[in-house]
């Protein structure tokens, strides 16, 4: 019975999902396209999530900044830095919210809205 399931698992692997440990594969310690909006200078490295109180996050594009000026992001106790690496995209567990956090890093990243392998075998060859 286990095994069954472990099997449906793996076809109803969403594209994401999949494109996500193709990029795994690929190192995860690549550099950001984004200058950090506070200095201007240097490429981002974190994003911020903040958290409300039934479990849900907010993000945004704007939420972003590089290892200098990442207390920024801090603004309250409710408000968590991730750095951008692929890994941190598997910490999250919802498909929804994968898919949000996903958005965020194909455009950091400069990789198109459609992550196509074609393209991100591209961004890995450079
Ligand atoms: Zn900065």
């Amino acid at each position: 019975m286990k095994e069954k399931s472990g099997e449906n698992y793996t076809k109803n692997k969403n594209q994401l999902e999949g494109h996500l440990e193709w990029l795994l594969a690929r190192g995860e310690n690549r550099e950001t396209k984004m200058y950090c909006p506070y200095c201007r200078k240097t490429s981002v490295e974190y994003f911020s999530i903040r958290y409300s109180a039934n479990g849900n996050f907010s993000l945004s594009p704007n939420f972003i900044a590089c290892e200098n000026c990442k207390e920024n992001l801090l603004v309250d106790k409710k408000t968590q830095l991730f750095p951008f690496k692929f890994s941190v995209l598997a910490k999250f567990r919802r498909k929804g919210d994968q898919k949000r956090i996903g958005k965020l890093f194909q455009k950091v990243f400069g990789l198109s809205s459609r992550l196509r392998k074609e393209k991100i075998f591209e961004f890995f060859s450079e």
